[in-house]
């Protein structure tokens, strides 16, 4: 099979994740809950995991708190920050994760730049919302049905400079292109242990630059006395047994990024999307892509995305197809109607690959 669906989870992964997620099945109990040797070697894979996202994203380890998924981080990011009522700016390519939450808990949401790969227009919009009453912000580093690369330094800044805190989606960025938290100055920044980051299922960091609000409330192992929940972070936000084998694996997943550099890993999956769009443009059909896009394409098949989704699979190619938890992306690419179908490559795709994609793309009908 060729996995051209990285954009949902990388569902390969470095040899050292799964043999880590294993031992720690076999070696560790629960991390703070004890002084003996298994209680312990949980301890140090937790810690060791927080240190290597330190120093990926530019924090400190007590700022990193470990969730089961990116919409778990965004789901207490949100809930910590925004408040019914608030008007808050989003861009025109936030996934159900971002749309869903501000939805439920009543905010406000102004819906700025629509224009796919033109920084000009996602800028100058998201600065005119911020202008107009905004309280907060929430946008995605990178478009998960498009791959477009928003302008978050530049977003960043214009919400620092006006005093609106924001958060951030890193979904799809988080181990290919630089994300820091001190540098950005967000309140949050969300992302998935599972993609980009290589680690299991399961998994997700949320970095934090202050406190937050618990969206689970109970046991962290320590100062067990009080009602309240501790004030202290990570702990706050950590009620509950931790996912030590998935924690175990996606600190090697997190070691793979350092040693082999993000920018080395966005090299090879651009690569591949520069062939790749090249190759399904000479088939005439409509792909979306431009500059400022990351290892993710989507285009039309000419026939129904679900069924050109399927058809692929039987040739060994898997792809995504649909709207990709994503309907607001798909509003502004003026695709809601038809969906469109993915191709999103990742740490190990090869150039290679995409001679298999053109020969099952005919086989088809495509
Ligand atoms: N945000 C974006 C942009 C995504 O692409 C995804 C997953 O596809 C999410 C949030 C949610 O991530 P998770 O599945 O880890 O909750």
């Amino acid at each position: 099979m060729i996995y051209l669906d990285y954009g949902a989870t990388s569902f390969h992964k470095p040899p050292q994740v799964y043999r880590a997620a294993a031992r720690a099945m076999a070696s560790c109990a629960s991390p703070g809950r004890g002084g003996y040797a298994a209680a312990m070697e949980a301890q140090r894979w937790v810690y060791r995991c927080r240190e290597a996202a330190g120093r990926l994203f530019d924090c400190q380890p007590e700022q990193t708190v470990i969730t089961t998924s990116c919409t778990h981080g965004l789901n207490i990011a949100i809930r910590s920050l925004i408040k019914p009522g608030m008007k808050v700016v989003i861009s025109g390519f936030e996934h159900n994760a971002v749309v869903r939450p501000l939805h439920a808990l009543g905010a406000e949401t102004v819906v700025a730049g629509r224009r796919l790969f033109d920084w000009e227009d996602t800028l100058e919009a998201f600065r005119k919302a911020l202008d107009q009453g905004a309280e907060a912000a929430v946008f995605t580093h990178v478009s998960n049905v498009f791959g477009y690369i928003l302008p978050v330094e530049e977003m960043a800044a214009a919400c620092r400079q006006r005093g609106i805190p924001f958060i951030l989606d890193a979904a799809q960025s988080a181990g290919v292109l630089p994300v820091s938290l001190e540098k950005l100055g967000a309140e949050f920044i969300a992302m998935p242990g599972h993609k980009g980051l290589l680690g299991p299922q399961g998994t997700g960091l949320l970095l934090c630059r202050g406190s937050g609000e618990p969206l689970l409330y109970g046991g962290t192992g320590g100062a067990s006395r009080p009602r309240e929940m501790p004030r202290e972070l990570p702990e706050r936000l950590e009620a509950g047994t931790m996912n030590v084998p998935g924690i175990a694996g996606l600190t090697m997943g997190l070691d793979y990024v350092l040693r082999r550099g993000p920018e080395d890993i966005f090299r090879q999956e651009h690569r591949c999307l520069e062939r790749c769009v090249s190759m399904l443009g000479k088939r005439g059909l409509r792909v979306f892509s431009g500059p400022h896009q990351a290892g993710t394409v989507s285009f039309l098949p000419g026939m129904d995305c679900e069924d050109a989704a399927r058809r692929l699979a039987e040739q060994g190619i898997a792809v995504r197809a649909g709207l990709h938890c994503a309907p607001l992306a798909h509003e502004s690419a003026g695709t809601a109607e038809t969906g469109t179908v993915r191709l999103s490559f990742g740490f190990d795709s090869r150039p290679e690959q995409l001679s298999h994609l053109e020969r099952a793309l005919s086989r088809a009908g495509i």
